[in-house]
């Protein structure tokens, strides 16, 4: 009898390592017992390191990552705030609305087109004009596969006196994305995709700014379970290894995220980066190869998380059965401009080369499927050649 299991390849969750798994099956300890009192500590300094946010303060709650947006938002946002969207999809549009819900005033920078970024002319155009409290940007953007510049974006809202809110989700601890030197406010991410660990847990970074400002507000949080009032004691409760409640901590998964952030400071954060870097770069020189157009206009605008492929003239989305029966899970489109004409593949996290090359054998074998017509093996080779 053969294994049957399938390579997760898509945008999260993505796959956890056995180590990740086996302490989401664990027994269960008390959210007060030492020695989880002790993992949930380690946690929260290793989420700053991860962050590379030394000074930072980490809220690690159970939710996903929805919720950490709205934590955000909800601590940040005063009814009347004026706050700009660096807009570059679908979780973009997901912020202004989030943003709205506390009574922010919502502007947008859009990119022209989609597959394009807005510009860092565009966004600065705009702080200058608007004027706003704070401005988010959507580093990844999941339905687009486009990267964002955070770092020149940060340097603009630091320019402006802006608080910068960076939406990590599908980036954090695989896009290079350094907090504090970039001066980035607050960084959010959740744990089901480069953090390493199954869906349930929402991730804030917030640094002193973004405290201080949270701390200036004239009116109460208006959400309850993400108001940092009731965080912040907890947080620090843990980092001190005493006892605290606010909210049951989701256990199990606190324990696997020790596990896992431990495994990417094992690694390094530069050595992730770069390998994140290289196994994309793999993965799309071998698109290229087989004549596939990526819905990121040009190269630098390209995540290394993800890639976002046009279906090839003729075909369509029952490429993605014709993988899965292949052995891999892809998943389907996003935005919802171009929903039915692309199809997303994940690579972040602890992917390795050769979940690179089953997946684009499981492509090659899809595409030979649907009838379109290419060199068989160009992609894999391709991928090869730059894995080197
Ligand atoms: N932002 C981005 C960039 C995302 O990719 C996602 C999830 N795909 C979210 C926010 C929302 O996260 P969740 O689905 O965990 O609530």
């Amino acid at each position: 009898m053969m294994k049957n299991r399938k390579l997760l390849m898509i945008p999260g969750p993505i796959e956890f390592t056995p180590d990740v798994l086996r302490a989401m099956g664990m027994p269960t300890t008390s959210h007060v017992a030492a020695n989880f009192i002790d993992v949930f500590g380690q946690a929260l300094e290793n989420t700053r390191k991860v962050f590379l946010a030394s000074g930072g303060q980490p809220f690690v709650v159970a939710g996903s990552g929805t919720l950490a947006m709205d934590m955000a938002a909800a601590n940040l946002v005063e009814r009347g705030d004026k706050a700009l969207v660096v807009n570059t999809g679908y979780f973009s549009d997901r912020f202004a609305k989030i943003l709205e819900r506390y009574g922010a005033t919502v502007t947008h920078v859009h990119a022209r087109e989609v597959g394009d970024a807005p510009g860092t002319q565009e966004v600065e155009g705009a702080l200058d004009s608007v004027k706003p409290k704070l401005m988010t940007i959507t580093h990844v953007d999941t339905s687009t596969g486009i990267a964002m510049d955070v770092k020149a974006l940060a340097a603009l809202g630091r320019k402006h006196n802006v608080l910068v809110v960076v939406d990590g989700v599908c980036a954090t601890a695989g896009e290079e994305m350094r907090q504090e030197e970039w001066g980035i406010d607050v960084a959010l991410t959740a744990s089901q995709k480069a953090i390493g660990v199954p869906p349930g847990l929402a991730l804030v970074v917030a640094g002193s700014r973004a405290m201080d400002a949270f701390r200036r507000r004239s009116a109460p949080v208006s959400n309850y379970y993400a108001d940092w009032n009731e965080w912040l004691p907890i947080m620090q409760a843990y980092e001190g290894r005493r006892p605290s409640y606010f909210a049951t901590p989701a256990v199990n998964l606190v324990w696997a995220l020790n596990v896992s952030l431990k495994e990417i400071l094992a690694e390094g954060m530069d050595a992730r980066f770069a390998r994140h870097r290289k196994l994309s770069g793999a993965f799309k020189s071998a698109l290229t190869a087989l004549g596939l157009r990526q819905v990121p206009k040009r190269p630098q605008l390209c995540a290394t998380t993800l890639s976002a492929i046009f279906y090839p003239d003729g075909v369509d989305r029952t490429l993605l059965k014709y993988i899965d029966e292949a052995g891999v899970i892809v998943a389907g489109g996003l935005h919802p401009a171009i929903r039915d004409q692309y199809f997303r593949v994940g690579h972040m996290g602890a992917v390795s080369p050769s979940d690179i090359i089953a997946t684009l054998s499981a492509i090659e074998s899809g595409l030979k499927r649907a009838g379109y017509k290419f060199e068989a093996g160009a992609g894999v080779a391709a991928a090869q050649e730059h894995l080197g």
